[in-house]
């Protein structure tokens, strides 16, 4: 009874071992050249308050090309960096990028907002503020205008990340809690962190309008958010029905197809020249 149950767990080891070199044999090496050679880039998704329409701010998103013209998701290769130790060097360049790109607009419209996506390690890493003050000064922006976004995962490492959110929240940062409701952490931490905001994630925005006992988990993420007193934005709105149904439940902001997918700074930023209203000009 034993030996094929051996035989099969043999084979899916070795699948598995066979997997794990793929990923991590080539990926990492791929992603060392990617650094060097310059083939990140970012895209940014406006972030929308739903009651008003107005773009409040935008998520910043890394793209990689490859020099053959591929594109990989950040869904690959964002987690073989964390594995590899990359992640440090990939978010130092994202950093520089959303310097780069968005100095100029966040300097004429302190009001708008960049958000960065940071990882377990970036946020417990002791020197993620002063790298952050670092690109702020740089772009001779408050730092207010840099938003973190973080995923439940941070919260596996409690002591350092209670730590670092405390600094970065000091420091001007507002951090919201990204992809809430997927990770694997225990809901505990939501009393014994201070967090500014929550981001619904688009598996839950999916529901909206399906079967009620799916679409029933949304309702208490959003009842649970507002006796936290956080601010609520939900991810991946593609339909009016769901941005109605959020603005009506109190969801103060939403991103998602249904207002815009991500775009590079340069159309960012023609697209909000030309939303503003001419009783509202530039500078006003
Ligand atoms: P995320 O931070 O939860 O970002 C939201 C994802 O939803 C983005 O995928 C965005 O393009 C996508 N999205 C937005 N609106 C819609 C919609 O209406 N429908 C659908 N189907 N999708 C929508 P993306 O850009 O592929 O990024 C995937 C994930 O990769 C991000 O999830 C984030 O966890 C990670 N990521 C992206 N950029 C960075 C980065 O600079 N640093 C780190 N550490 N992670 C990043
Ligand atoms: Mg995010
Ligand atoms: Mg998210
Ligand atoms: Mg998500």
């Amino acid at each position: 009874v034993l030996l094929p149950i051996g035989i099969g767990a043999a084979g899916v080891l070795a699948f598995v071992v066979a997997q794990l070199v793929r990923i991590n044999g080539a990926l990492p090496a791929a992603l060392r050249v990617a650094l060097k050679r310059g083939e990140f880039f970012l895209v940014y998704q406006p972030i929308v308050d739903l009651r008003t329409k107005e773009w409040v701010g935008a998520e910043a998103l890394l793209r990689w090309r490859k020099s053959t013209g591929e594109f990989v998701s950040p869904d690959v290769f964002i987690p073989v960096a964390e594995r590899n130790r990359l992640i440090e060097r990939i978010t130092q360049r994202v950093l520089e990028l959303v310097a780069s790109d968005a100095a100029d607009l966040l300097r004429k419209r302190p009001d708008f907002h960049v958000a960065v996506n940071l990882s377990a390690q970036d946020i417990c890493n002791p020197d993620i503020c002063a790298r952050l003050r670092a690109i702020t000064t740089a772009m001779g922006i408050n730092n207010q205008c840099i938003h973190i976004e973080a995923t439940e995962r941070v919260f596996l490492h409690a002591e350092q990340a209670r730590k670092s959110v405390e600094a970065l929240r000091a420091q001007g940062h507002l951090v919201a809690i990204d992809d809430f409701g997927t990770g694997y952490s225990s809901l505990s931490y939501l009393t014994e962190f201070t967090m500014d905001s929550l981001k619904i994630d688009k598996c839950f925005v999916g529901t909206i309008g399906q079967h009620a006992v799916t679409s029933h988990v949304i309702g208490h993420i959003i009842e649970m958010a507002k006796s936290l007193e956080l601010k609520m934005i939900a991810e991946g709105i593609e339909t009016e029905e769901q941005a109605e149904y959020l603005r009506a439940h109190g969801v103060q902001f939403g991103q998602g197809w249904l207002f815009s997918k991500p775009m590079p700074m340069h159309e960012l930023v023609e697209q909000l020249a030309s939303r503003r209203s001419p009783e509202r000009p530039v500078g006003s």
